[in-house]
């Protein structure tokens, strides 16, 4: 079992390549055994800076919150060897006419190996597990969720949907339910894709290493464990030949050219930088723009307490 995850902000990477990457990071992290695998890419390449609504997908979604900055996730999942993912994903996209070849600036893909604890190998619960229609939030999760059959049964009562035997699956669902919630009404309350995933996790018991997508945050990840292990590995631009998008000379910090990556371990890291740092428990650590932030979470507190940690890697 174990989590991959690569974004690349503000450096033009084909999507064949981004699909090579993750896959490459399973191959590394396939000797800790699994039983099956998935992968989640984005099906369009978004702007370099989200923001603005440019995709909306039905007329209810734009009228009762936020738009969409971009649209859902593709998610592909299979039982069996990492090859066999790799080979139908390729049979996908070509069946689905995506160009290998097109270039995203800025992409978040993450990718997951099962050893199934809940639930038997079988495509539909694979990891990534999804908040449903739309692919709105999905979780890559190593580890257990002892309370899920509490949340589950709340969720469901909440009308949700579960197309899973898993554990995991009551994560996306949650962070669904947090981030509708926090939507109702007026509908101008916009959360933070951290505030969804603090209030995610203030609920689950266990363990676990995560990491979080959403197309309602295009080109942000989030990761977070307890437990289990969890590393983030960070491309020294300088040590890269980069030729960014934008222009160099007029580069905010937060546009430099960036490669991040998740893995559960440092095999599937070193390939691509020596630079990384040891995600500690009850840690959130949020990607956005290109840079990293980390967030300690305090669930002794009422509301949760969190500091910033500095990044040293
Ligand atoms: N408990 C989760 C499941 O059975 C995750 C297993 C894992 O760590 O791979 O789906």
């Amino acid at each position: 079992c174990g989590i991959f995850a690569y974004l690349n902000y503000n450096v033009a990477r084909e999507r064949r390549y981004i699909l090579e990457v993750l896959f490459n990071g399973l191959r590394r992290l396939e000797y800790r055994g699994y039983d099956s695998s998935g992968v989640a890419i984005d099906s369009d390449p978004a702007p370099l800076k989200g923001g603005s609504a440019d995709v909306v997908l039905d007329e209810d979604a734009a009228t009762s919150r936020p738009p969409y900055n971009s649209p859902p996730p593709l998610m592909f999942r299979q039982a069996g060897k990492i090859e066999s993912l790799v080979g139908s994903v390729y049979t996908e996209v070509d069946a689905m006419d995506l160009n290998l070849e097109e270039s995203f600036f800025v992409h978040a893909g993450i990718a997951h190996t099962r050893w199934a604890t809940h639930g038997v190998p079988a495509p539909r619960n694979s990891h990534p597990q999804t908040s449903g229609e739309y692919n709105e939030f999905l979780v890559v999760h190593n580890g257990i969720i002892t309370n899920y059959e509490v949340l589950k049964e709340t969720l469901i009562r909440h009308g949700f949907i579960f197309e899973s035997d898993t554990d995991t699956e009551v994560i996306p669902k949650l962070a669904k339910f947090v981030f509708d919630k926090a939507h109702d009404g007026d509908g101008d309350q916009m959360v933070t894709f951290s505030q969804v995933v603090i209030e995610v996790i203030r609920q689950l018991e266990g363990a676990y290493a995560l990491i979080f997508k959403s197309p309602h945050y295009p080109n942000e990840l989030i990761a977070c464990k307890r437990g289990s292990t969890l590393l983030l590995g960070d491309v020294n631009e300088d040590a890269k030949n980069y030729t960014p998008f934008h222009d160099a000379t007029s580069l905010a910090e937060n546009r430099k050219p960036k490669e991040l990556f998740f893995s559960s371990d440092l095999c599937a890291i070193v390939e691509h930088t020596k630079k990384y740092l040891a995600i500690e428990d009850d840690e959130v650590v949020h990607i956005k723009d290109g840079s990293v932030s980390i967030l300690k979470f305090d669930y002794g507190k009422e509301k949760p307490a969190s500091v910033q940690r500095a990044l040293s890697f």
